[in-house]
C-alpha cells in the first residue's frame, strides 16, 4: 500500500515539475531562427519600381539604408515569431506602419513591419513560430506600386544585422550543421537558397 502512495506522490511531483518547467522553458527553440513567412523554397525578396528589399539597399536617394529585408508575401499571410521572446512593442509608427518588435535572448531583437493586423500585445511572451500578425501595406509600404511584403529586421545589441545571415538557408549551411543533422530532409520551414 505504501508503495502505491509513493508512486502516486512521485507522479504528482513529476507533473508539477513539468508544469513548472513548461513556463520557464518557453524560450527553447527548435530552430536557431525561423523564417517569419512560411516558404518551402527560397525566400523571395522584394524588387519593384520603388526599390530592392535586400539589407543595406539605398532608400531616400541614398540618404539612408534599408535596415532589414523585405520578404514578399500576400496580404493577410501569417507572420511568425522567428524566435521565442517577449513583445517589446506592438504598435504603429509613420514608416513601419503597424509593427511588432520582439526581444529574444542573447541581445537579439526582431522587428516585423507594414502589418495589416497585430495579434500580440506589449509584454506578451511568444513562442517560436507563433503568429504575431498579418502581412499588410501600412506605413511607407502603402504605395500601390510597392509589392506587398513583410519588412523584417534583426538587431543584435542594438546594431542592425542582415537577417539572411540568421535564417536557415543553404548558403548558410555551415552555421546550421547541427540542425541539418537533426532535420536532414529540410523539413519545417527550412529554405534551400537565396
Ligand atoms: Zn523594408
Amino acid at each position: 500500500m505504501k508503495k502505491v502512495v509513493l508512486v502516486i506522490f512521485c507522479l504528482f511531483l513529476i507533473l508539477c515539475g513539468f508544469y513548472f518547467l513548461k513556463d520557464r522553458l518557453f524560450w527553447i527553440d527548435k530552430f536557431e531562427f525561423l523564417s517569419p513567412i512560411d516558404y518551402s523554397g527560397d525566400i523571395p525578396i522584394r524588387r519593384d519600381y520603388y526599390g530592392e528589399g535586400n539589407f543595406g539597399a539605398k532608400r531616400s536617394r541614398g540618404r539612408r539604408l534599408h535596415l532589414g529585408i523585405d520578404i514578399l508575401a500576400e496580404i493577410g499571410s501569417p507572420v511568425k515569431a522567428a524566435k521565442s521572446g517577449i513583445v517589446l512593442n506592438a504598435t504603429r509608427n509613420h514608416g513601419m506602419g503597424k509593427y511588432v518588435e520582439i526581444k529574444h535572448r542573447s541581445g537579439l531583437i526582431t522587428i516585423y513591419g507594414h502589418l495589416s493586423k497585430i495579434l500580440v500585445k506589449k509584454g506578451q511572451r511568444v513562442k517560436q513560430a507563433e503568429t504575431v500578425g498579418e502581412v499588410g501595406k501600412t506605413g511607407n509600404a502603402r504605395n500601390r506600386l510597392i509589392l506587398p511584403h513583410l519588412h523584417f529586421e534583426v538587431r543584435k545589441f542594438g546594431l542592425p544585422q542582415d537577417p539572411v545571415n540568421y535564417l536557415y538557408l543553404s548558403s548558410n549551411k555551415d552555421r546550421f550543421k547541427l540542425l541539418n543533422a537533426l532535420f536532414p530532409n529540410g523539413k519545417n520551414n527550412t529554405h534551400n537558397s537565396q
